[in-house]
């Protein structure tokens, strides 16, 4: 291709959508920024139109929209702002657009990462939630439309990078006998169960080795974020609950590993910086620079491995269950969280009634096949009414 792709970032003014753009900035011959969107905070986001001169902005905010367009005029840009959810789809599914970077957080994110998989686009899959919600239409999606799928999670990207190219077809067939799941353990890896009860919305936003958004932060502290992975791991490798496990790492530095039947594991390394990922996907199949440092083993000199603990975590242990019942279940602990994360980041409720939340949801609501987005969304919906009943209740 000549010109330079075109490259849509859904999210452009979180973690991930701020280090997209400080790979695609290093990359101008390569890559464009067609479109860049927020929810509502319209300051970053006018800064980023400054910089990339995009040909749209998208805020979902009616008001804030307005006064970015407002403001883009002020300064003599051309940037055409839309506005609301259906404008997500319309810049992810846009015939001039080659590659979409899905990095909005939440179930907010399902429905433009799933229009840019329907269009066949170069999907970069930053929001995990879609896989969890809806793993087997987005899957589907993907191979009717031809779209090319790359995980941008850590973890994925790190399996993509080591699994042989052919793992569509099971990964018996390819050698595979699992895939491991590093995680660093958090802020609490190693706090008492009493101690956990306590632990303040500060101090779990406090990671030990990743910089990243508020909600995926607090998943990082209860495990649940790594929960969420091992059903993301599911749908993306075809992989087995049986074939999935997680290992506590705390370094950070071996990103995920793949075994193989003769013994073999093979891992990823590097620096805790999503640009890697970010930039593997972007290139791909070519390797491209990304701003991150080399990896300086002698500063690290050791790596460490635990198992995790399901009874301090039970998130953990919750997501294992909702990836083997199946249906909508995996769609009602997600929105259970998203509720559960914003009542603990609220005071509204303890650290350890996260998954007591979560649990409430998953007795309440019943659990359906998925045949259509419809039933994904049904279940989301109805999770959080029961959530929010529960946080009522316990109020
Ligand atoms: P963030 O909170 O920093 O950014 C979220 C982005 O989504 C912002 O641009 C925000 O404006 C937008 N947004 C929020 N709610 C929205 C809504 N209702 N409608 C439209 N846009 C909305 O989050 P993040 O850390 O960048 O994470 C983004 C996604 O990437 C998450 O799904 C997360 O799990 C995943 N992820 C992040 C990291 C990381 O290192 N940050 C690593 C792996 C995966
Ligand atoms: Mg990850």
């Amino acid at each position: 291709m000549n010109r330079p792709q075109n490259v849509t970032v859904l999210g452009s003014t979180g973690t991930i959508g701020v280090n997209t753009l400080d790979v695609i900035a290093r990359h101008p011959e390569r890559f464009r920024a067609y479109a860049l969107t927020a929810n509502a905070r319209i300051a970053p986001l006018l800064e980023q139109c400054r910089q990339f001169n995009p040909v749209y902005a998208v805020v979902l905010d009616a008001d804030a929209a307005a006064l970015l367009r407002s403001q883009l005029r002020d300064q003599g840009l051309e940037t055409e702002v839309l506005c609301g959810a259906e404008a997500l789809e319309q810049v992810a599914a846009a015939p001039e657009v080659d590659a979409v970077m899905a990095a909005i957080v939440g179930a907010a994110g399902l429905k433009p990462a799933m229009a840019a998989a329907r269009a066949g686009k170069r999907v970069l899959l930053a929001n995990k939630e879609t896989l969890v919600m809806s793993g087997s239409l987005f899957m589907e999606a993907v191979r009717e439309s031809g779209a090319t799928l790359l995980p941008i999670d850590s973890e994925h990207n790190a399996i993509f990078q080591v699994m042989p190219t052919q793992f569509a077809h099971g990964l018996k067939s390819v050698g595979v006998s699992k895939v491991l799941l590093t995680a660093s353990g958090g802020p609490f890896r190693k706090a008492s169960i009493e101690e956990l009860a306590d632990v303040t919305p500060q101090q779990a936003l406090n990671h030990p080795n990743w910089v990243m958004g508020p909600k995926i932060t607090i998943d990082s502290a209860t495990l649940m974020n790594k929960g969420l992975e091992v059903i993301e791991a599911h749908w993306l490798f075809g992989a087995t609950p049986d074939q999935i496990e997680v290992v506590i790492h705390p370094q950070s530095v071996i990103h995920s590993m793949v075994e193989y039947i003769d013994g073999s594991v093979l891992a990823q390394l590097g620096n805790p910086d999503m640009r890697t990922p970010i930039a593997y996907a972007l290139g791909y199949p070519e390797r491209i620079e990304s701003g991150v440092g080399t990896l300086d083993l002698f500063k690290i000199a050791r790596l460490d491995f635990e198992a995790p603990d399901t009874q301090r975590f039970p998130c953990l242990g919750l997501a294992f269950d909702v990836l083997r019942r199946g249906g909508t279940a995996a769609a009602v602990l997600n929105a259970a969280n998203e509720v559960a994360v914003e009542a603990f980041l609220q005071h509204k409720i303890r650290f350890t009634d996260v998954p007591r939340l979560i649990e409430a949801a998953l007795e309440q609501v019943s659990i359906t096949e998925v045949r259509a987005l419809s039933d994904v969304l049904e279940a989301d919906t109805a999770a959080r009414l029961a959530a929010n009943a529960w946080l009522e209740r316990m109020a």
